[in-house]
């Protein structure tokens, strides 16, 4: 206990015949006694040491006030009845306030959320608006993982940003969340901008319907990238692509190269077949995109061609658009987009 209750008409009365030093022995004991919620150990070289007593005087007076009002107990160790008392009833009031549960907590302090304790803001904030990760997803896509203040890149580290802040009451719905980096976060304070662009709820709630069905329709998400087979000289296409075909244009003349098919799937799709010259653009997006990811894959071509359709839609997928874009990005890690990111949360 911090605080404890001081009967001043008592203590007057059952000290009256104290000395000072008694006195000072008392209080000293007494605090002791609240701080630790424990009785005083019997042994007086301890009680000296508590009391910081040197002298004759002041020991003598500890073990006075040790002996009349500490007595020690059949545990062997030095009680006060009433200090016992005050101890217990407190602990009583304090463990009942803690099992009303941090919902009475909410309704007590309804809107101050700052005296609430992280777990009950949070739980606060879900009453007030929740969003969902497609949301989340939707919204760093939209905002193109660039940090919403100073614009920096996001896609390694992308902090969740509450833009009214829990602790001041904000809510946790995609209303009130923002893409910013983690220095951003860090230094932003009480500050509740929203620096989102005006368009953003639009396009959010679009994507956010167009991810859910997605991912709801069971869509492939990345594992362990495909080995890479060796092209065969003079043998027949492979057909290891996800549609178990070779792009209908393939001839067995042209060397097959599972990069390049993937490649002119993404453009043309399967059935229409790319005439020589468009095979040369895709060899030179290809050649592009090795240079960003040398070890590309079929499959991350089909992933990053996925990622580009969600990211700038409407905007025609070509090779060379695909390429543009993966030299521009770098080499991320193919968590980025899809399965949905694990993303540290901080309010
Ligand atoms: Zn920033």
């Amino acid at each position: 206990m911090n605080w404890y209750p001081r009967y001043t008409g008592d203590y007057m009365r059952d000290t009256a015949h104290l000395r000072m030093e008694e006195h000072g022995a008392y209080c000293v004991l007494l605090d002791n006694y609240y701080a630790t919620e424990r009785p005083l150990p019997s042994d007086s070289e301890q009680l000296y040491r508590i009391c910081r007593a040197f002298t004759e005087t002041e020991k003598e007076a500890v073990i006075y006030i040790a002996d009349n009002y500490f007595p020690v107990s059949e545990d062997g160790v030095r009680h006060n009845k009433k200090a016992d008392e005050i101890i217990s009833t407190q602990n009583k009031k304090s463990s009942a306030k803690k099992t009303a549960g941090h919902a009475g907590a909410i309704s007590k302090w309804g809107e101050s959320p700052s005296k609430l304790n992280r777990s009950e803001r949070l739980s606060l904030a879900r009453k007030k608006g929740q969003h969902s990760s497609d949301e989340w997803e939707a919204m760093k896509i939209v905002l193109d993982f660039t940090c919403v203040i100073c614009g920096k890149d996001c896609h390694e580290d992308p902090v969740k940003d509450h833009i009214k802040p829990i602790y001041q009451g904000g809510s946790d719905g995609i209303d009130n969340i923002q893409l910013l980096c983690r220095s951003c976060n860090a230094s932003k304070g009480p500050d509740s901008t929203d620096h989102r662009p005006k368009d953003w709820k639009h396009k959010v709630e679009r994507l956010a319907k167009r991810l859910a069905k997605r991912l709801a329709n069971d869509w492939k998400t990345p594992g362990e990238p495909e080995p890479e087979p060796e092209p065969e000289p003079k043998t027949e296409p492979k057909p290891t692509l996800a549609e178990g075909k070779p792009p209908a244009g393939v001839k067995t003349q042209r060397k097959p190269n599972l990069l390049i098919d993937a490649l002119a799937i993404v453009e043309y799709g399967s059935n229409i077949k790319p005439t020589k010259a468009d095979y040369g653009r895709i060899a030179k997006a290809l050649k592009d995109i090795r240079e960003a990811s040398a070890d590309v894959t079929p499959h991350e071509i089909e992933r990053r061609a996925k990622n580009y359709v969600t990211h700038f839609e409407g905007a025609a997928l070509t090779a060379t658009a695909l390429a543009k874009h993966w030299v521009k990005c770098g080499n991320r890690k193919p968590e980025t987009g899809y399965p949905i990111q694990k993303v540290q949360v901080f309010h």
